[in-house]
């Protein structure tokens, strides 16, 4: 590749059809950063716009970067594309002409065609020539300017109304962007698309499209886009801010994601499907504790692993130590904040559900600097400091529940435990699993001494969280 100490660019549209010369930014910009790339020097911009290569009217600019390339001003041409250049066979040959007198090199950004040899000569004869072919190098106009929108925060045009807004894909429309509000703190405080479907379908919320009823591949792709959260998305990849608002914030964008994950990462919903799923532990081998069973004799046991990791030698009975866990974690609830997670059921005040989920939020942070701590990936030093930091959060967001609430959990616990259960019991099971999950870290089940047949509350060695 030859060095360039003084390139030209070329660029031209033929009908500027935005009206704000975007077009012909676009072209300046590939060139320059290939001139860039190529470290060739640029000696001067040639712009012609809303002049047709094909009508034979004189192009001023180009006109001028010919006598340029003739006195020896300009050592290379850089053009977006050969049909910018010219689209008349005639016009092009002479064009070579004038390039090869000046030794002068032509390359595009698309084709990244030289017309300084022979094959370079054929290829620009024959493009030129097709003229046909128009509507391929169109569509590669169209998907730079897709992606200059894109860019830019502007929405696609052509295609389905996003829920959540109007058809300009920019302005809100209310009564969705509320549903998505719910939706995703919903998401956030522990409930699963799955039910979340079944939410809006009982709501009798109207379903986007034609599709009959709300189902999970209706509320994912909805609650995991970038959009939502006013976020622009191009080909799987977040560009940055859009130009629409947002309907949830970054922060909760975040959250959302972070239960996705972990939610794939467990391995889909069958897993979960458990009120202590993954929570027990064998006391013989370590292993994790499996449910199964048919429903009148649920079990959480230990499955012997090919490698003989896990013993496969310890089971106990679901419904007895479900029981006990629930009635364990009332306990626990019975402590500043958690009675007004857990008696706060989910109500449409979505700033309601936002503080739950602060709080939950705050706990969960909680939890994993012990966690942490424990793993040995924090001093004791910056355990505490990060803890104080963590603690003050969550009886900050504690105190905000509270003013939302009207409740005082800070200054008086509800001493009313049946109260408490009945509150429990009502809640679905996603919400019982994701408050077990902020309280109860793991348990681990011994084995049972002989001939007992009663729950044994020694045979377990919980670990709670707070
Ligand atoms: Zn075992």
């Amino acid at each position: 590749m030859k060095q360039a100490n003084a390139a030209a660019i070329y660029a031209r549209i033929s009908s500027d059809q935005s009206g704000e010369g975007l077009g012909v930014q676009r072209q300046l910009e590939d060139c320059r950063r290939l001139a860039a790339e190529r470290h060739w020097v640029v000696a001067a911009e040639y712009v012609d716009n809303d002049i047709s290569a094909y009508s034979g009217k004189t192009r001023p600019s180009y006109e001028r970067m010919l006598i340029d390339i003739e006195a020896g001003r300009v050592d290379a041409v850089l053009v977006y594309h050969l049909d910018r250049l010219t689209r008349r066979p005639a016009e092009l040959e002479h064009f070579i002409d004038v390039c090869t007198d000046a030794r002068v090199d032509v390359t595009t950004v698309t084709g990244d065609i030289g017309l300084g040899n022979d094959n370079g000569l054929m290829i620009a004869r024959i493009t030129s020539a097709m003229a046909a072919a128009e509507s391929g190098r169109k569509s590669a106009r169209i998907k730079r300017k897709m992606l200059q929108n894109a860019q830019m925060g502007k929405p696609n045009s052509g295609g389905a109304r996003p829920y959540g807004y109007e058809n300009d894909k920019v302005t809100l429309r209310e009564e969705e962007a509320r549903v998505i509000r719910d939706l995703a703190l919903r998401y956030i405080a522990g409930e699963s698309m799955n039910t979340l479907a079944r939410w809006l379908n009982r709501e009798g919320i109207p379903v986007p499209g034609k599709a009959p009823s709300w189902h999970v591949q209706t509320v994912r792709p909805i609650l995991i886009s970038a959009r939502i959260a006013g976020i622009r998305e191009y080909e799987g990849r977040e560009l940055g801010p859009a130009i629409w608002p947002a309907i949830i914030s970054l922060d909760e964008r975040r959250q959302l994601l972070a239960v996705h994950q972990s939610k794939s990462r467990g391995g889909g919903t069958k897993k979960n499907r458990y009120l202590l799923s993954g929570l027990l532990r064998c006391g013989r081998c370590g292993g994790v504790l499996f449910h199964s069973g048919p429903p009148n004799i649920r079990r959480y046991q230990c499955q012997l692993a090919t490698d003989d990791s896990t013993c496969g030698r310890l089971y106990i009975n679901a419904l007895k130590i479900e029981g006990w866990a629930a009635a364990a974690a009332i306990m626990r609830l019975d402590a500043p904040g958690m009675t007004s997670l857990l008696a706060a059921r989910v109500t449409d005040d979505d700033r309601h559900t936002a503080q739950i989920a602060d709080v939950m939020k705050a706990e969960r942070a909680l939890t994993e600097l012990a966690e942490m701590l424990g793993a040995g990936e924090l001093s004791r030093a910056e355990y505490a400091a990060a803890r104080k930091v963590a603690a003050e959060r969550h009886v900050e967001a504690l105190r905000e529940l509270d003013r939302a609430t009207g409740t005082h959990v800070l200054d008086g616990i509800d001493p009313d435990r049946a109260a408490l259960t009945r509150s429990w019991e009502r809640l679905d099971l996603p919400r019982q699993r994701a408050i077990m999950r902020t309280l109860l870290e793991y348990a681990i089940i011994h084995p049972r001494p002989r001939g007992t047949r009663k729950l044994d509350p020694t045979r377990i060695e919980a670990r709670w969280t707070v």
